[in-house]
């Protein structure tokens, strides 16, 4: 089972070296990260010791419960599910970085949560819909200069960049497509004055389309551990936020 595991990761990142090498990138400039979620400690535990230090999980109780068995390795936990108000002081405590801020009353909750609960600002990265309207989550293009520039003002955070999910259900091309659009979001930010590091684009099916348009971060679940249970297949769906 661990020699699956080995070899998984072996096979993604020579998918990630050549997508690196046809855009002319470099091979370390794309940062794996391994999305854990509905997979146990133990398969974290494997995959950590092939050598990979960065995980996501979606589900913030699921999180907590895998970290527990896990404070051994020092490894660093990143929050890639859909952000709750009423969850920001565990972000704020058990992860390193959030992916899905899309809002200002978030930010500004999870900001001050990051104050009282760490000794260095949490690491985040503004969520931008690139799917018009099949997708609910993400802040608009339009939105995100403004969104961004709040977040950049908040004392217990750092903005890193810009995470995106391409809507359920969109594959090949409009994928490429939406990649575009997020490339060019990021590129005007920048060239407004914001210094972003992080594009976090690109899942098990599509990352060669992300890295080709400027993603420094793939998220990768089912090509490393296998598929996931049906019903949890995809991305997961939202649930309503009650306390925003
Ligand atoms: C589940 C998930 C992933 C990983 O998806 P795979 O297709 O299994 O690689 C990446 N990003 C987010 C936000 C997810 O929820």
């Amino acid at each position: 089972m661990n020699s699956d595991l080995r070899a998984a990761l072996t096979s993604v990142r020579r998918r990630i070296e050549s997508a690196c090498a046809r855009a002319s990138r470099a091979p370390d400039s794309v940062q794996l990260l391994a999305v854990a979620k509905t997979f146990g400690a133990d398969r974290v535990r494997a995959l950590a010791a092939c050598g990979q230090h960065a995980f996501g999980e979606n589900y913030v109780q699921e999180a907590l419960a895998k970290q527990a068995l896990l404070t051994d390795l020092g490894l660093e936990w990143h929050f890639i599910g859909h952000c709750q108000t009423n969850k920001v002081r565990d972000l704020a405590r058990h992860f390193s970085w959030v992916h899905g801020l899309d809002r200002l009353r978030l930010a500004e909750r999870l900001s001050a949560a990051a104050t009282g609960e760490r000794d260095t600002p949490l690491q985040v990265c503004v969520q931008v819909n690139i799917s018009g309207e099949a997708s609910k989550s993400g802040c608009r293009p339009e939105q995100a200069l403004e969104l961004c520039q709040a977040v950049h003002a908040l004392p217990g955070l750092r903005l890193r960049g810009l995470m995106a999910i391409p809507a359920p259900g969109v594959q090949g091309a409009g994928t490429r497509q939406a990649y575009i659009g997020l490339r060019s979001c990021f590129e005007a930010l920048r060239a407004a004055g914001l210094v972003l590091d992080t594009l976090s684009a690109g899942m098990s099916d599509d990352f060669e389309f992300a890295i080709a348009e400027g993603s420094t971060l793939v998220r990768v679940g089912s090509a490393l551990f296998g598929r996931r249970p049906a019903k949890d297949n995809s991305v997961p769906p939202i649930a309503p936020d009650h306390t925003a």
